[in-house]
Parts: C-alpha cells; sequence; structure tokens
C-alpha cells in the first residue's frame, strides 16, 4: 500500500471542538486526538499527526495567536505534506489572512475548517468540514484556504457572512478557488507552482484599530484612535466615503494621522466591490487627506495585512505601496492599477 501523506492536525478549539458546559453554554474542551478519534476515517486520507494549542472560543484570539499557529507551521514546515487548522468560525477569516500574508511562496495547503454545530451534537457538519479538509490537504493546493461546506475559499477572500447556514463562508470579489463534492475541483491558480521556497514573515504590529464610519461619527473618537494607535482603518461607505463637511467631518483627522506617520486606510462597509476613492469629493477629500484605499480587500485581509506591513515598517510611502500591491491574491489585478 502507498505511504499516505503526513499532515499536521493543529486544534485551537471553536465549536467543532466544543461541548456544553453546566451552565448551558458552549466552550472547547476537545483536543486534536479527541477529534480525530470522533472522526476517524481522516486516517484512512493521511498519516494525521496532531497538535493541540490552547483550545479557545476564537473570538479570544489575538493576534499573538496567529503568531502561534504560524510559528508551528514554519518550524514543522519540511516535516509534512500539508497543514490542517480546525478553528472557530468567528474570526476564521482573519487568522486565514494573517497565515497567508506571513506564509508565502506555499508549496503545500494549509487549510482551516471548523463547523457551525459542534462535532458531539445531532445534525453537526463538523465531520464533513474535517473529511473535506483533509481531502484538500492531500491535494496539489498550496494556499492557505478555508474548507468549509461545500467551498474552497482563498483565505484572503474569505468571509464569514451567515450565523446560521452551514455555508457559512463566501469568496469576495473573487470567484471561489474550489468546490468539493462527491469530487474535488481546485482552480489551476492555487495549485503547487515549482521552484517555490516558503517565505515566513511573522512580523505583526498588533497596533491597528479597525472602525466603521456611521451618520453621527464624533471625530474626537478617532482621533483618539489615531493617537494610540500605529495604524488605522476605517470602512467607509459605498465605495471609500467618509463624512468630511464641516466640524463633524473626519479629513482634518486623517490628513493630522498621516502628517504624524500614522497611516489611515479607507475601505468600505459594503459586501462586494472595491474603494474607488476619486469618484465622489468626500472620497477624494479624504484620499488628498493621504489616506490610503483598501481596494477590494475584505476587512479581515486588510486588518491582518496592515498589522503584518507595520510588523516590517512604519514608513508611509513604503506602507502605502505595500498596503496597494497584491501578496497573495488580496487585490485584484485591475483594482491594484486603478486605484494608485
Ligand atoms: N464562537 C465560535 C468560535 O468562533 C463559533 C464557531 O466556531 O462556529 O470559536
Amino acid at each position: 500500500m502507498p505511504e499516505l501523506p503526513r499532515i499536521l492536525h493543529i486544534a485551537t478549539g471553536g465549536t467543532i471542538a466544543m461541548a456544553k458546559g453546566p451552565d448551558g453554554s458552549m466552550a472547547p474542551f476537545q483536543s486534536a486526538s479527541d477529534l480525530v478519534a470522533a472522526v476517524p476515517e481522516v486516517q484512512d486520507i493521511a498519516d494525521v499527526h496532531m497538535e493541540t494549542l490552547p483550545e479557545i472560543d476564537s473570538s479570544n484570539i489575538f493576534p499573538e495567536y496567529w503568531l502561534q499557529i504560524a510559528r508551528v507551521i514554519a518550524n514543522r514546515y519540511h516535516e509534512f505534506d500539508g497543514f490542517v487548522i480546525t478553528h472557530g468560525t468567528d474570526t476564521m477569516a482573519y487568522t486565514a489572512s494573517a497565515l497567508a500574508f506571513m506564509l508565502q511562496e506555499l508549496d503545500k495547503p494549509v487549510v482551516l475548517t471548523g463547523s457551525q454545530i459542534a462535532l458531539g451534537v445531532i445534525g453537526s457538519d463538523g465531520r464533513r468540514n474535517m473529511v473535506n479538509a483533509f481531502r484538500v490537504a492531500t491535494s496539489d493546493c498550496a494556499e492557505v484556504v478555508i474548507v468549509f461546506g461545500s467551498a474552497v475559499l482563498r483565505g484572503v477572500r474569505a468571509r464569514k457572512i451567515s450565523a446560521f447556514a452551514m455555508e457559512a463562508f463566501e469568496s469576495i470579489n473573487e470567484n471561489p478557488i474550489g468546490e468539493i463534492g462527491i469530487s474535488m475541483r481546485i482552480s489551476r491558480r492555487a495549485l503547487r507552482r515549482a521552484g517555490r521556497r516558503l517565505l515566513f514573515t511573522p512580523t505583526l504590529d498588533p497596533s491597528v484599530a479597525l472602525v466603521a464610519a456611521y451618520p453621527g461619527l464624533d471625530p474626537a473618537l478617532l482621533r483618539h484612535v489615531v493617537e494610540t494607535h500605529h495604524g488605522v482603518i476605517i470602512l467607509g461607505f459605498g465605495t471609500g466615503n467618509i463624512p468630511t463637511e464641516g466640524a463633524r467631518g473626519l479629513r482634518d483627522v486623517v490628513r493630522q494621522a498621516t502628517t504624524a506617520g500614522v497611516p489611515v486606510v479607507v475601505g468600505t462597509q459594503c459586501v462586494l466591490g472595491s474603494t474607488n476613492m476619486g469618484l465622489y469629493r468626500v472620497g477624494k477629500d479624504v484620499l488628498e487627506a493621504g489616506a490610503i484605499p483598501s481596494v477590494d480587500m475584505t476587512p479581515e485581509a486588510t486588518l491582518a495585512k496592515l498589522m503584518w506591513v507595520l510588523g516590517q515598517t512604519r514608513e508611509l510611502e513604503r506602507v502605502s505601496s505595500m498596503m496597494l500591491k497584491s501578496y497573495v491574491g488580496e487585490i485584484a489585478p485591475c483594482y491594484e492599477i486603478m486605484d494608485r
């Protein structure tokens, strides 16, 4: 019998590993070996090795924890053919984005999965998601991906869009890179290419704030955020518009921030589409005040990327050109040119 691919399963908690406690609320308790014991068929797909990190609800994940996962993968990269990370769904897209920036030039799959219903509960999607994650982890896919329901999604393009459905994630501004059913289809753009060598850049500056613009936002709040962080992301309206008029406008705060060397990235609250900050006066004013457009990146990818960029440089010009460059497919090529 041919040898099975060697896969490292890293368990981090999440609903997939949860059970109800005495007060009726859910908390994680199952280790990687408990999960593999509950879904033993993964051992027919792969030679499974296991590592359990502190098991948490993914709402409790901080950037330091992303670094912990990334280090496990980088340190053990050559021992395995692929990696499966079981993780809570709530912040899975943030973790996937952070890993994608830190672990570039992959020549093997790094797959995140989880479930909407705990593995031990009737109707759980955990078994199917885990099996599918191992199927993708033993494929020629060479990216950080989320496998969930029938979708295989590029990590930096994924968003949790449903707190109800089993197909909880969607690919934003890009077709999913794959689909998994009776068989598996993975787009050529995500497959292993010759000559790749892991580029591990574990640099994260967690001093980044993500705030939404809203009618009535007090500029003093934004000023405080700017004064206390190394970088700020504002999710604007539509194509990247934020209030600019009069005393309640935010343009001066953006200008003060950029003059002080604090990058302000402006994105959109819309689920789909891109910033186009030259389109309206309100966007253009902020662009002229020094804002960096987030183009068509998801908020999750924008946050992880700004932390990763600021971990390498705080020089504003360089931050701006790195934010507008697509490293792992987080910006579509047409937008890379348009918003510069
Ligand atoms: N609160 C859970 C978590 O993100 C939700 C889930 O896993 O589905 O850890």
